[in-house]
């Protein structure tokens, strides 16, 4: 049961707080500008709507069949626009936001922003921190990388987003980048989920590779009922049993998703196929299917990227993607790029 007050005292807070505990029931408190939400969810026969909907500061109440709450669209029926930086998802920008797999060094980052700026991108990615499949492979660069992104985000004016793999460095990826990513691989990682809750950079949630849809927005939910509702989820493809991909990219997941939660919801076609040849029909395909945005890895020189290379464009096999992804856009109602070039 989700409880909403309008501008409570906190005597009415407390008056539901107390009346839920009496079913022995935790409830949970978010605290907004002028609505409070208190979440009461929990096994009890006793607990039912009518004994609060008369107390005063109840402004509604919502009782939801789905295990995720908060991010149901039957919830909240209104898009949630998420902002990082100037750019915005949700809205009808669909943002695309590129650059390396790893940062790798100033030089690279630099080159590779200023790129995909020119072609029209509204955001910089770039992994400081890689969770690699194995331990011998390269891990990244790790602080020297955040510094690097935070200096390439300044100078180009490119909102960063990077990922953050450990709750112990939360706090540090939340003062160099505007949005922290949470990898495919983390997806469960709940330690780290309730971390990410407490800072105010909003959230990109990958897919887990073997998730389900409602796993995926029952790991956006500890994100959102943490306190941060700024979450936009990323489908980047699940694992099935195709080997000539790198993932299988589930486009059911985005009209799906976006049908039952509130959420932004993007595309990464660079993971969702692990070639570069399948990057510019599949990010047409998502952005066709109602992606609020794109995440594509670019790199000046895909051959020698220490990671993700073969998934890569190139900075001019980017310009002709945004060149293409725009027709698509304009048939959809959307703008891919944040000002016309
Ligand atoms: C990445 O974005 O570079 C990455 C590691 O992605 P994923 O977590 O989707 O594998
Ligand atoms: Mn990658």
């Amino acid at each position: 049961m989700i409880i909403m007050l309008s501008a409570p005292t906190a005597e009415q807070v407390n008056r539901v707080l107390d009346k839920i505990r009496q079913h022995g029931v935790e409830p949970h408190c978010l605290y907004g500008p002028e609505k409070t939400v208190i979440t009461a969810f929990g096994e009890s026969a006793t607990l039912t709507a009518d004994q609060f909907e008369r107390l005063p500061g109840v402004e509604k109440i919502v009782c939801l069949p789905t295990p995720y709450k908060l991010v149901s669209r039957q919830f909240k029926p209104e898009n949630t626009v998420v902002a990082a930086g100037n750019v915005e998802f949700g809205a009808k920008l669909a943002p695309v936001i590129a650059g390396p797999c790893a940062v790798e060094s100033y030089e690279q980052l630099k080159e590779t922003a200023l790129a995909v700026k020119a072609a029209g991108a509204g955001m910089l990615r770039g992994g400081a921190y890689k969770p690699r499949t194995s331990p011998y492979s390269f891990q990244g660069l790790e602080a020297e990388g955040l510094r690097i992104l935070k200096q390439v985000s300044l100078e180009t004016e490119l909102p960063v987003v990077s990922e953050v793999a450990d709750p112990r460095v939360v706090e540090t990826m939340a003062e160099h980048v505007a949005m922290l990513q949470i990898g495919a691989r983390n997806m469960q990682n709940f330690a780290l989920l309730k971390e990410v809750a407490l800072v105010r950079n909003p959230v990109l949630l990958k897919r887990g590779p073997a998730a389900t849809i409602e796993e995926w927005l029952m790991a956006a939910e500890y994100i959102v009922a943490g306190g941060n509702g700024n979450v936009v989820l990323c489908e980047r493809g699940i694992r099935t049993f195709e080997t000539y991909t790198r993932n299988t990219l589930d486009i059911n997941a985005v009209p799906l998703t976006k049908q039952i939660s509130h959420l932004p919801v993007i595309v990464d076609p660079s993971h969702g196929t692990g070639n570069w040849r399948l990057v510019n029909p599949v990010s047409r395909a998502a952005l066709a299917a109602g992606a609020d945005g794109l995440m594509v890895e670019v790199h000046p020189a895909p051959e020698e990227a220490v990671s993700d290379g073969p998934q890569s464009l190139t900075p001019a096999n980017f310009d002709q993607l945004m060149a293409e992804l725009s027709v698509v856009a304009a048939a959809v109602g959307r703008t891919v790029c944040a000002q016309s070039k």
